[in-house]
């Protein structure tokens, strides 16, 4: 957890929490099996979807500017941003216009993350390519992320292009994800602005199953081929996981 604390240095600095409600990552989250990751809709200046996947006591993060697509051919930018802490990914809400990121974000996906066959993630984000698998409620499959080159002159960030494996998970050119409500409450980017209706439901700070059935998910880790290809996405989703849990 030092090692969290330190990593987490840049992302304090940022904020002000007696200003905005975004987790501080003093809470310590439940452990779970696999691990996490999150994706939050946010409309702060210019509206981006920020990806964030569990690694060693925090989220490495990365802004999509347009969003993940399910296109293998639509690279996306995914510019590198500071670590978060592990109880930001139960955070919906809206950060005030006048603070670091200011304006609404939503929970947009969640679920689980296994790096492809073999890999070592950190070794794999150091080399600049991530091969990795999602289980969420709306991204399925695998994916890979690569840093580019800087230009010349340097620049300060390092951007790097989030694109879909073609798995059986991809959608061609076209395919919308306009399924345009918060995985953690339902809500729309005008209701959580509003704040309107239920909060979200907790996944980091709760105890919840692996969105995948355990022997499905565990034969990822030692076969090349994706295992969640046959399996149909909206029926191993941690709602659906969950829902069926609870009745
Ligand atoms: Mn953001």
């Amino acid at each position: 957890m030092r090692k969290a604390a330190a990593q987490l240095k840049k992302y304090r600095a940022k904020r002000d929490f007696t200003k905005t409600k975004e987790p501080s990552g003093a809470r310590e989250v439940l452990p779970a099996e696999h691990r996490r990751f999150v994706i939050q809709k946010h409309a702060a200046s210019h509206l981006h979807w920020d990806l964030r996947l569990e690694l060693n006591g925090v989220f490495k993060s990365w802004a999509v500017t347009k969003g993940p697509s399910v296109d293998p051919a639509d690279k996306r930018l995914a510019v590198e941003v500071e670590d978060h802490p592990l109880d930001y990914g139960d955070f919906e809400g809206t950060i005030p216009k006048s603070e670091y990121g200011g304006g609404t974000v939503m929970l947009w996906d969640r679920g689980f993350w296994a790096p492809a066959d073999g890999t070592d993630p950190e070794k794999a984000l150091r080399k600049g390519e991530l091969k990795f698998n999602l289980a969420g409620e709306k991204l399925q499959g695998g994916w890979v992320i690569v840093r580019m080159r800087k230009d010349r002159d340097g620049g300060k960030r390092n951007n790097w292009l989030l694109i879909k494996h073609r798995d059986g998970y991809e959608k061609e050119a076209g395919a919308s994800l306009d399924d345009d409500v918060s995985v953690a409450s339902g809500r729309n980017m005008e209701a959580i602005a509003g704040g309107e209706g239920q909060g979200p439901s907790p996944f980091m700070l709760s105890a919840r199953k692996a969105a995948v059935p355990d022997a499905v998910w565990h034969s990822n880790r030692d076969q090349k081929a994706m295992p969640l290809k046959a399996t149909p996405a909206s029926r191993n989703s941690p709602k659906a996981a969950t829902r069926a849990e609870a009745a």
